[in-house]
């Protein structure tokens, strides 16, 4: 316990405890030196800041610096080269004993360097999700980053969120909470705001939150009695990293593939020691460096680097677009999704709501302006209407200001809003009809509410005024408040209620695309000062309908059409009336107008039945969260990859469920956003279109990698294994190999991560997921593309030999041709089957380009400079062997681009 003692606040006279669930409210509140109503004030906060510190726990231990240059050379490939190093050694090869520790070290150096930008990459993301807290300070509720919460500040949680410390519930409201990540326990537990007796566990403390855990219904009120290090969470010392380590299912595939490899090599390397040893008389000192060189030159080592750098640089790329990647294998899955299922408000349609028409029992008004601005006016067939003179109006508009959590602020002349855009609208809608919110709700106060869940689909206040008398004031989905109502308002009294009326009322209003909310209201008894279901009851008086427009997001329909070219089917899932979405989803692409499902039908299908209809269908509407789930799960049964979005608590099960759960960064829960493998940072539909299209870059540029780097090994082992079997000198010594690798590596392939999409990614079908990694098109590559490499390469070194050059300057040839060869290979390799002959496909990748500069210069230093010379046994070679060089590796850029034109024929 001694950590948390550090921790307790209070006066140097006060009794310390840490047993918090014990006390009563008031003695918590007074230990803390906190009041419910104020809060804390700001300039205590920062007193508190500076004593406890900030509401954080420490990052993860990092290795360190040594710890993760030494774990670089934990690898089969080093220990081959430590092996060789000390033979080489042991024979009094010191130069060569030398150039190998070289390259060891330095490709130590460079995989920390990759590393530790991958890891960059990931860690800037993790803080674009950062966590927001509901707090009371100087009397007002603030959203503030939870980092800043201090011990004894007053926040309230709701459904939804993450609870930012620990914190002693003062005042409940049916909360409960999924404590899993404290307790193991996955049912989530309900609490309340009585003192405990001090022996009750951490686990049954029902009147204690603690940070990490999730609310997943209701709402309260508490205190922070513990922030940082000092929480339970911080206590136990379980970390809660937001994004996993570096590994896909593609990147263990890989890894996989080059074990394997690995161990292929190594065998046939002793194979070839024996070989040589035995069947060509070689001296087994020389035929160890010889197998050593095969083995270097074989093992893809680059490899597995090169993919997490490629990787971290997509997620990178995303982040940049608003697109954050929780999970990382949702990269890669990003990039085979063949259905993307998106919430309507906000996502598809701009959540900027304005209330466009009102329908009162005799009346119907339309409403002028825009925006949440207030000012605007109210027409009853083309003459404007004093508010204040139509009273049936102005209970309206007073029951939608009331049932009503939003806040409109005015900044520098811009009106803004605090909470839900339906709700701004409504405020907006009272502030037109000449309401002042602040003067309403002092003189209606609130004294509880059942907020909206998407569930029930409605909201209930209840209001006590100052002269004895209380109300309900309800708004919600029309269906559902009509049930609820028994009775209209006609002319200041109750009349019984035309139910058809109003359906045929709300059917138009919706049939234009516009949300539709029914208003209702009922006088209760003035003892009454609890709200629950029960006392909503079926006897409410209806008011009237509001309607509001939202328009389509542009970007969103033109995303819309982009996946529809892409191969994606965009589905539409939305609490709203299904006329509405009909509506919205025709004028964005989505449906055609007039095909849709609703819950209620959803529920009437068997399992069986909904994979049929789900395909056909593109619109659902007045769907709840169970909804989603079976349908993600009936389009998965079909074998679709699935992309879903979810904002609220209960969509998590349905996010988890999808191979891409994407949750909204700006509307989204807390929940929603732990469930998700992505979260959009502007909530827009458009955004998830462009992270699929990173996706798929993405994916590509892993398979460009290891059609790069495959190929190029080949080649290289080839050329050795060709010399040793036919018994001729080795065209490349076995550092020299190592040169051509490092250096290629850290250029050539490095600069393949960068490459931008090819320009048929949108307009091509989503990647089969099960398609294998080693596909025939990569194995006949490496093949084919090896054999022009040891063609070329071997052949102008025989060539040389025969002409009389010695065997240095024949291996600077052989050298320098395989380099050029690669740098010729890695223009082809940029589009799998598009022609690079042209502007984009030679001058496309700036990077490739810089990294083809920096080759060249070392390649010159390697060929003319002295101590280069004396170190890898070369020499300076004329300007008329460059064009020799030039002619010879260029053909392997002719042959690729015709055996290209020749799969786009057979492909067409
Ligand atoms: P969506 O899929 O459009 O986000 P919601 O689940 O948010 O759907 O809303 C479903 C329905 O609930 C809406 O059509 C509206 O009638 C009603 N509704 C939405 N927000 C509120 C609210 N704040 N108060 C009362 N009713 C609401
Ligand atoms: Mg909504």
């Amino acid at each position: 316990m001694s950590a948390r003692e550090n921790i307790v606040v209070n006066n140097v006279d006060q009794p310390v405890t840490t047993d918090w669930h014990a006390l009563d409210n008031e003695a918590v509140l007074t230990q803390l030196n906190s009041s419910e109503k104020k809060g804390l004030s700001q300039s205590e906060v920062l007193t508190r800041q500076q004593n406890y510190g900030l509401n954080r726990l420490p990052a993860p231990p990092k290795k360190s610096l040594l710890q993760r240059f030494l774990l670089q050379f934990h690898n089969i490939l080093i220990y081959v080269l430590m092996a060789a190093g000390v033979t080489t050694a042991i024979l009094n090869h010191w130069i060569d004993t030398a150039v190998i520790a070289a390259v060891v070290i330095v490709n130590a150096i460079i995989g920390v360097v990759q590393e530790g930008k991958a890891e960059k990459a990931l860690d800037a993301i993790r803080n674009m999700l950062s966590h927001q807290a509901m707090v009371k300070r100087d009397g007002a509720f603030v959203t503030t980053p939870a980092e800043q919460l201090v011990p004894g500040d007053i926040v309230t949680l709701q459904s939804g969120d993450k609870i930012p410390a620990d914190i002693r519930l003062v005042n409940v409201h049916d909360l409960r909470v999924d404590e899993a990540i404290l307790t193991g326990e996955s049912l989530p537990n309900e609490k309340h705001d009585q003192a405990m007796s001090s022996s009750t566990v951490v686990a049954d403390r029902a009147n204690m939150a603690y940070s990490g855990t999730l609310v997943t219904y209701g709402h309260a009120v508490g205190v922070v009695v513990a922030t940082g290090e000092h929480t339970e969470i911080g206590r136990i010392n379980k970390m809660l990293s937001d994004v996993e380590t570096l590994e896909t299912p593609l990147i263990r595939e890989v890894d996989q593939l080059a074990k394997w490899l690995t161990f292929a090599v190594i065998i046939l390397a002793s194979f070839t020691f024996m070989f040589g040893v035995w069947v060509h008389d070689y001296s087994p000192a020389e035929m160890f460096l010889a197998a050593v060189g095969l083995a270097v030159a074989a093992i893809p080592e680059g490899l597995p680097a090169i993919m997490t750098i490629t990787l971290a640089i997509g997620v990178q790329q995303m982040a940049k677009r608003s697109a954050v990647i929780r999970r990382l294998p949702a990269v890669e899955t990003l990039g085979s999704v063949s259905i993307i299922c998106s919430d309507k408000t906000g996502t598809l349609t701009r959540n900027e709501m304005t209330v466009r028409n009102i329908q009162l029992p005799q009346q119907a008004f339309e409403v002028t302006g825009s925006g949440y601005d207030p000012h605007g006016s109210f027409q009853n067939e083309g003459q404007e209407v004093d508010c204040d003179q139509t009273p049936a109006l102005q209970e309206l508009v007073r029951a939608v200001l009331l049932c009503n959590d939003a806040t409109l602020i005015q900044k520098e002349g811009a009106w803004q809003l605090a909470g839900d855009p339906t709700e701004g609208a409504l405020i907006t809608l009272a502030m037109k009809a000449g309401l002042d919110p602040n003067f309403e709700k002092e003189e209606y106060p609130r004294t509880d509410i059942i907020p909206f869940e998407s569930e029930h689909r409605f909201m209930a206040t209840l209001h006590h005024d100052h002269k004895g008398h209380a109300v309900v004031y309800l708004k919600g989905a029309p269906e559902r408040v009509l049930e609820m109502c028994q009775w209209q308002r006609h002319e200041g009294c109750a009349q019984a209620i035309d139910q058809q009326y109003w359906l045929n009322k709300m059917q138009e209003m919706a049939a234009q695309g516009q949300r539709v909310l029914a208003i209702a209201s009922k006088a209760v008894p003035v003892e009454h000062i609890e709200l629950n279901f029960d006392d909503v009851g079926n006897d409410l008086c209806l008011l009237g309908l509001v309607a509001m427009i939202d328009p389509p997001r542009e970007e969103a329909t033109a995303a819309v059409k982009l996946c529809h070219t892409a191969g994606i089917r965009v589905k539409m899932i939305t609490g709203d009336h299904v006329e509405t979405a009909k509506s919205i989803g025709a004028q964005m692409g989505i449906g055609d107008g007039t095909k849709a499902l609703t819950g209620v039908e959803i529920e009437r299908l068997s399992d069986e039945q909904l994979q049929k209809v789900v395909l056909e269908t593109d619109v659902f509407a007045r769907t709840s969260p169970e909804h989603k789930l079976r349908l993600v799960t009936a389009l998965q049964a079909t074998g679709r990859v699935v992309a879903m979005t979810g904002d609220g608590v209960n969509d998590a099960p349905a996010l988890r469920r999808a191979d891409v759960g994407i949750a909204m960064g700006i509307n989204g829960t807390e929940v929603s956003k732990e469930a998700a493998e992505m979260v959009l940072a502007d909530d827009n539909f458009a955004t998830i279109a462009r992270a699929v299209e990173e996706g798929r870059t993405v994916y590509d540029n892993l398979k460009k990698a290891i059609l790069f780097i495959l190929p190029t090994n080949a080649g290289e082992a080839l050329s050795i294994l060709a010399a040793i079997l036919l018994g001729k000198m080795l065209p490349i010594t076995p550092v020299q190999i190592l040169w051509v690798n490092m250096i290629t590596a850290v250029t050539l392939a490095l600069a393949l991560a960068f490459e931008p999409a090819e320009k048929n990614v949108m307009s091509r079908p989503p990647r089969d997921p099960k398609a294998p990694l080693l596909s025939g098109f990569l194995v006949w590559r490496s093949l084919f593309v090896g054999l022009i490499l040891v063609t070329g390469t071997f052949g102008l070194f025989l060539w040389y030999r025969e002409a009389g050059a010695s065997l240095e300057y024949a291996r600077t040839i052989a050298v320098n041709t395989l380099v050029m060869f690669e740098i010729f290979y890695l223009f082809s390799t940029r589009y799998f089957l598009d022609s690079v002959v042209n502007k984009a496909g030679i001058f496309g990748n700036r990077i490739a380009l810089y990294a083809i500069g920096v080759l060249l210069v070392f390649q010159m230093l390697f060929t003319y400079t002295a101590p280069m010379q004396s170190l890898f046994s070369t020499t300076a070679i004329s300007l008329s062997d460059w064009a020799l060089i030039l002619l010879v590796s260029s053909s392997v850029f002719v042959i690729v681009e015709l055996e290209k034109l020749f799969l786009r024929s057979r492909q067409k």
